[in-house]
C-alpha cells in the first residue's frame, strides 16, 4: 500500500529514541523529508547519524528542543521552514510516564505531569499552526490507552492523558478542514522508557527476555507481548499520511488488545 509521504515534510519531536526513532525511520523510508527534536543534543546525533547512514544526509533535519519550551519549539519551526519550505505533518511525541498513584502523587508532580502531556502538544501545535494549515498538512497526538483506561499505579500520567484526548478532538474541530488531526492510544510498547524500567529490576539476574514476558503476563495483554517501536510507527507513519485522508478527529489503538471496552 502506498502510503503517499513521499516528498511531504514531517517532524517528530522526542525523534531520539523509541517510538519517536521508528516514526522517523518509517516516514524517511516512505521517502518523506523529516526533522528530529529532544533536549539531549548528543543522543539527538547519534539517532540522526544511523538515520543518515540508512537513508543519505538530504532529508534530515536536527534541532535540540524542549517541547515546554515555547521560544525553542519556535525555533523548531523556523530551522524547518527554512530547511524544507513548510511542514505537512507534525507528530506530538516527545515525553514519558510518571509512575505513582494517588498517594505517591505530589503537588508538584501532578503540575509536572500536566506540564508535560499538555505543553508538549500545545507548543507544537501553535508554533506549526500556520505551515499546517498552509500545507493541508496532519498532526498525530502519541497518547495512551491511559486516556480512557486508568490504571492505579500511572494516576497522574492517566489524568493528564485524558486531557490531552479532549484537546485533540477540539483541535480537530477548529483546524479543519484544513489540517487533520488524530491520537494513537498506546499500550505497552518497547522503548527507551521500557528498557530503563528494565535496568533498573529488582532482581538482576532475571534476563530482559524473562521480564518482558512477566510484564505481558500481569498485565495480561491479549497478544501475549508488548508491542515493537516500529509497529506504532506504522500506525502514526498511517494517520499522517494522505492514505487516511477522511480520518480526523479519531483515535487508534495499539495496544495488543488491552483495552477492555468495545
Ligand atoms: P523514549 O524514552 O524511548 O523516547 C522519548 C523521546 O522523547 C526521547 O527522544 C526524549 O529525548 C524525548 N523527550 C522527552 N521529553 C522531552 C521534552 N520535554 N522535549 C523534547 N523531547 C523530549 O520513550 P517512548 O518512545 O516510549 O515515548 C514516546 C511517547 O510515547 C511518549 O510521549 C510516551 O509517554 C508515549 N507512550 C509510550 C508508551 C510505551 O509503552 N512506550 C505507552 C504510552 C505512551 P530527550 O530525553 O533527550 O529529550
Amino acid at each position: 500500500m502506498d502510503l503517499g509521504l513521499a516528498g511531504k515534510r514531517a517532524v517528530v519531536t522526542g525523534g531520539s529514541s523509541g517510538i519517536g526513532l521508528a516514526t522517523a525511520r518509517k516516514l524517511l523510508a516512505e521517502g518523506a523529508l523529516v526533522a528530529i527534536c529532544a533536549r539531549g543534543a548528543e543522543r539527538l546525533e547519534q539517532a540522526a547519524g544511523t538515520l543518515r547512514a540508512e537513508f543519505g544526509v538530504q532529508n534530515l533535519v536536527t534541532h535540540a528542543a524542549d517541547v515546554l519550551d515555547a521560544q525553542a519549539v519556535a525555533g523548531l519551526a523556523e530551522a524547518v521552514r527554512s530547511r524544507f519550505g513548510g511542514c505537512d505533518i507534525l507528530i506530538n511525541n516527545a515525553g514519558q510516564g510518571r509512575l505513582g498513584s494517588f498517594a505517591e502523587t505530589s503537588d508538584a508532580d501532578w503540575r509536572a505531569e500536566y506540564e508535560l502531556k499538555l505543553f508538549s502538544q500545545i507548543n507544537p501545535a501553535r508554533a506549526f499552526e500556520a505551515m499546517l494549515r498552509e500545507a493541508r498538512g496532519a498532526l498525530v497526538a502519541v497518547n495512551s490507552l491511559l486516556a480512557i483506561q486508568p490504571e492505579p499505579h500511572m494516576v497522574a500520567t492517566a489524568s493528564a492523558r485524558a486531557g490531552v484526548q479532549n484537546l485533540i478532538k477540539s483541535l480537530a474541530r477548529e483546524w479543519a478542514p484544513q489540517v487533520r488531526v488524530n491520537s494513537i492510544l498506546l499500550g505497552l510498547v518497547i522503548s527507551g522508557q521500557w528498557e530503563r524500567r528494565f535496568a533498573a529490576r529488582e532482581d538482576q539476574r532475571v534476563t530482559r527476555a524473562e521480564w518482558f514476558a512477566d510484564l505481558a503476563r500481569r498485565r495480561d495483554i491479549p497478544l501475549g507481548r508488548l508491542g515493537e517501536a516500529e509497529e506504532a510507527a506504522a500506525a502514526i507513519a498511517f494517520l499522517a499520511s494522505p492514505a487516511a485522508g477522511y480520518i480526523t478527529g479519531a483515535s487508534l489503538e495499539v495496544s495488543g488488545g488491552l483495552s477492555r471496552h468495545i
